[in-house]
C-alpha cells in the first residue's frame, strides 16, 4: 500500500486541505496518517540510509526528518502551490530558521514596520547579537522601500498585519526585492493559504505560525515555511541544525486541524466581518479595523488580493482609551481574555500587553497601534452570540 495517489494540479484548495500528504499505513491501511512515536528510523542497506539522509524517505532522524513532519509539509506545500515545506516548533522558530539560515553579520535586512511584535523583537536580537541590522520601511512607502533595498539581502513583510489588519501590496513588494536581488519572506499567518497564496505574487518563502488557523484548535505550537526546494535548502538546514522541531503528537494533531482548515477559515472570515459590520455602528466603537470594510485604508487592494475573504481577524479601538479596552477585556464571558488567535473558539487581547508590548510607545504609535486597540480572533460560535457578549461588555 502507498501513499494516496492526489493531483496536486487540479484539487482545489478544500481537497487538498484534507487528502494532500496524507499518509497510508502500509501495515494496517489506517486512514488517517499514524503517530509515528519513534526519534529514528532503520534502513535495510546503507544506500537506504544514504537515500533516507538525501530526504528520498520521510524518516531518518527525527532533526533531519519525520514521517508526521512530512504529513504536514505535504499538505501546506500543496494548499500553497508550493515544491516544499518545512514544520517547525512554532512560527518563531520558522522565522529564526528563514533569517539564521540565509544571513550572517554585516547582512541587511528591510521590513515592512507593521510586523507581529515577536518578528520585530528577533530581528532587533538579529541586529544586537549578530551584527544583522533591520531598517523599518513604512507601509506603500515605495519609494523607501527601493532606497532601503539596496544592497539588501531579505524583505520581510507580513498581511493582513497583527494587529491593524493592513495589507501590503505583495506583487510590489515582491518586484522591488527581484530587482534588488533580495530574498522576500513572508508571513502569511492572518490570511491563510484559504484566502492568499503569496508565492506566485514575488514571494520566495511563505511562513505561518501554524500555532494559529492552520492547527486551529489552540492545542498545539508550530511554524511551516514553504517555497521552492532551492528556497528551502537552508531553512531545512536551519532546522536540522538548530533543532526546532515539533513533537510528532503536534504534528499529528496540526495535520488533523489542517483537514478543515478551508472550512473554519471561510467561516471565521464571513463571521469576522459581520462582526465587524457590527462593531462599527456600535457606539461605544471609536474605529474598526477589517479589511473587508469600505472604510479600511486598504480596502481595494485587500479586495484584489484577497478576493475571497481575510481571515477571522477584527481589531477595534474603544471609546474611552485603554481604561475602555481593558473593561471590555475584563468583562466579556463568552469571548476569551487571551493571547494568540485562529482557534474554534473566540479570544480578544490588547496588543498594548501581549502581540506589541514589547515595542516603545512610540514604536507602536507610528503603526497605529493606540492604547485603546482590542484584537479579537473571531471562532466557530454563532456570530448573534459573540456580538451579543461584545454589545453587554462595551455596555459597562
Ligand atoms: N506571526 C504572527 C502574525 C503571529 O501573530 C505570531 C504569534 O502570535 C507569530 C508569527 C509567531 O508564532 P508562534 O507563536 O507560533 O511562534
Amino acid at each position: 500500500m502507498s501513499d494516496k495517489p492526489r493531483d496536486p494540479v487540479n484539487d482545489r484548495p478544500a481537497t487538498r486541505a484534507v487528502h494532500a500528504g496524507e499518509r497510508v499505513d502500509p501495515a494496517t491501511g489506517a486512514i488517517n496518517t499514524p503517530v509515528y512515536r519513534s526519534s529514528t528510523f532503520r534502513f535495510d542497506s546503507t544506500d537506504d540510509l544514504l537515500a533516507g539522509q538525501r530526504g528520498e524517505r520521510p524518516g531518518f532522524y527525527t532533526r533531519h526528518g519525520h514521517p508526521n513532519f512530512a504529513a504536514v509539509e505535504g499538505k501546506f506545500a500543496a494548499l500553497h502551490g508550493a515544491e516544499d515545506a518545512v514544520v517547525f516548533a512554532s512560527g518563531m522558530a520558522a522565522f529564526a530558521a528563514i533569517v539564521l539560515g540565509n544571513l550572517r553579520t554585516g547582512d541587511r535586512v528591510v521590513a515592512l514596520a507593521d510586523l507581529y511584535g515577536g518578528t520585530r523583537v528577533l530581528l532587533e536580537e538579529m541586529r544586537g547579537r549578530f551584527g544583522i541590522p533591520t531598517t523599518y520601511v513604512a507601509l506603500h512607502d515605495d519609494a523607501a522601500l527601493r532606497a532601503a533595498l539596496v544592497g539588501a539581502k531579505l524583505l520581510v513583510a507580513e498581511s493582513p498585519t497583527n494587529p491593524t489588519l493592513r495589507v501590503a501590496d505583495v506583487p510590489a513588494l515582491g518586484r522591488a526585492a527581484k530587482s534588488a536581488g533580495a530574498l522576500f519572506a513572508f508571513d502569511n499567518t492572518f490570511a491563510t493559504p484559504v484566502h492568499l497564496r503569496p508565492l506566485g505574487l514575488g514571494v520566495d518563502v511563505v511562513y505561518e505560525s501554524a500555532t494559529k488557523a492552520l492547527g486551529g484548535h489552540s492545542d498545539l505550537l508550530a511554524g511551516l515555511v514553504a517555497g521552492s526546494k532551492a528556497a528551502l535548502v537552508p531553512v531545512r538546514s536551519a532546522r536540522k541544525l538548530y533543532g526546532a522541531i515539533p513533537d510528532p503528537e503536534s504534528a499529528w494533531l496540526l495535520e488533523r486541524g489542517m483537514k478543515t482548515l478551508v472550512a473554519r477559515v471561510e467561516r471565521q472570515s464571513a463571521s469576522s466581518l459581520a462582526v465587524a459590520r457590527h462593531l462599527e455602528a456600535h457606539p461605544g466603537v471609536r474605529r474598526v479595523f477589517h479589511p473587508m470594510l469600505a472604510s479600511h485604508p486598504d480596502h481595494a487592494l485587500a479586495r484584489r488580493l484577497m478576493p475571497t475573504g481575510s481571515g477571522g481577524m477584527v481589531t477595534f479601538a474603544c471609546r474611552g482609551g485603554l481604561g475602555a479596552a481593558r473593561r471590555l477585556a475584563d468583562t466579556v464571558r463568552l469571548i476569551a481574555n487571551a493571547p494568540s488567535l485562529g482557534g474554534v473558539e473566540s479570544v480578544l487581547s490588547l496588543p498594548l500587553y501581549t502581540s506589541h508590548s514589547y515595542l516603545t510607545p512610540v514604536e507602536r504609535a507610528a503603526i497605529d497601534v493606540t492604547d485603546d486597540l482590542v484584537r479579537l480572533s473571531v471562532g466557530l460560535e454563532d456570530v448573534a452570540d459573540l456580538c451579543a457578549d461584545l454589545d453587554r461588555a462595551l455596555a459597562t
